[in-house]
């Protein structure tokens, strides 16, 4: 055992404090890292303040780790003392069942092994995630971060790059594809680089005017204002893919009707409350609604390699840990641009 220090919230209404958890001493798979970064998710925010009615307390938030690797067990192979590394939203899973052999972890049978506020595959160890000086984790669920990309701003990656590479590629993006990004935040940010990168061209879909040059900056071709019901009229049957990645509840028909025929539309943001789908405009034009959630691992390491491939990171603000409460209000406030990331060094 080794002592971490950490910021937690002890529940539901209350601010995250400085909080002290034991990390396990590195077993023959483990890998123990020094967390030098982590990015601030909205799922933090979720969680933190139970908006999921799953939250259990006292919780260390935070999936968007990087840091070093400071010891490794007797069998771990791909990383040694010194490596760079990064752990995301898994830290385990079952690793038998039909999604976990098709590198799905995310989708595991079982219930995978989150990286906080769960517990390890013995449903017993609670997890601890990122906002905190350390982590040991299974070497299966650790990624290799290039040296080649500011490790700050890598961070987010873990979490926000691969949540939106995941639908990317599953909707097989290519040259000259019309892709809708809604919300333009942490994921939502990363979503137009790595589609612009790709080749697609890329349309901002926002309720902030005041962010239309970012989004070109970002990559996108096109800026569509949502709260203009202009935007809808002149984008009717416009998009093959739109990625969605709005936090908050929102009328997703109206959305739909921007698809082209089998166009797809996929849900990334998960706001607390249902929000009711017509039929008319999924049959018309037989289009699809979906979802995804983050990605397996051997995608995030596929994902990393792209990034540092293309020079992809994220557009951060580096905060001390001190200021997280005040992050997360102005996250409330869509004032953010485009993720915090907590300096590890200030705890
Ligand atoms: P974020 O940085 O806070 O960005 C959310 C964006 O949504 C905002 O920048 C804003 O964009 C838009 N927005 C916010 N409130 C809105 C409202 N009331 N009406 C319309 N638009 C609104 O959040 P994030 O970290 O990107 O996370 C976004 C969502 O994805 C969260 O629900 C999070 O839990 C979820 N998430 C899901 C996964 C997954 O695996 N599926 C992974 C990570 C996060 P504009 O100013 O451009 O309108
Ligand atoms: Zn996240
Ligand atoms: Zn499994």
């Amino acid at each position: 055992m080794s002592l971490a220090k950490a910021y937690a919230a002890a529940a539901a209404t209350a601010p995250l404090a400085p909080f002290q958890l034991e990390r396990r001493t590195p077993g023959p798979h483990d890998v123990q890292i020094e967390i030098a970064y982590c990015g601030i998710c909205h799922s933090d925010i979720h969680q933190v303040r139970n908006e999921w009615g799953n939250s259990t307390y006292p919780m260390v938030p935070g999936h968007e780790i990087v840091g070093k690797v400071t010891a490794v067990g007797a069998q771990v192979k791909g990383f040694k003392v010194g490596d760079l590394a990064g752990v995301g939203c898994l830290v385990d899973s079952c690793r038998t069942c039909p999604s976990c052999q098709r590198q799905l972890e995310q989708f595991c049978e079982k219930g995978a092994a989150f990286s906080y506020n769960g517990t390890e595959m013995d449903r017993k160890t609670v997890t601890q995630g990122g906002y905190s000086s350390s982590i040991v984790t299974d070497e299966a669920f650790v990624l290799k971060i290039s040296p080649k990309l500011d490790l700050a701003a890598t961070a987010p990656l873990l979490c926000a790059g691969i949540t939106t590479y995941s639908p990317l590629r599953h909707w097989k993006t290519k040259q000259g594809d019309r892709v809708g990004v809604v919300g333009l935040g942490g994921l939502g940010h990363m979503a137009v680089k790595l589609a612009a990168a790709m080749g697609a061209e890329v349309t901002m879909l926002s309720t902030s005017k005041s962010k239309e040059a970012d989004a070109r900056r970002l990559g996108a071709q096109n800026f569509g204002l949502t709260s203009d019901p202009a935007t809808f009229k002149k984008l009717a049957g416009h998009f093959d893919l739109i990625i969605d990645t709005i936090s908050a509840p929102h009328d997703y028909n109206q959305y739909l009707g921007l698809l082209r025929v089998e166009g797809a539309m996929v849900l990334l943001g998960v706001p607390p409350e249902p929000t009711p789908v017509s039929a008319f405009p999924l049959i018309m034009g037989r289009r699809t609604l979906s979802g995804s959630l983050i990605g397996g691992i051997r995608e995030t390491q596929e994902m990393l390699d792209f990034c540092a491939q293309h020079g992809i990171v994220s557009d951060i603000e580096l905060i001390p840990v001190q200021q997280v409460n005040e992050a997360y209000e102005r996250m409330m406030k869509n004032d953010v641009r485009y993720r915090f990331v907590l300096d590890m060094k200030t705890l």
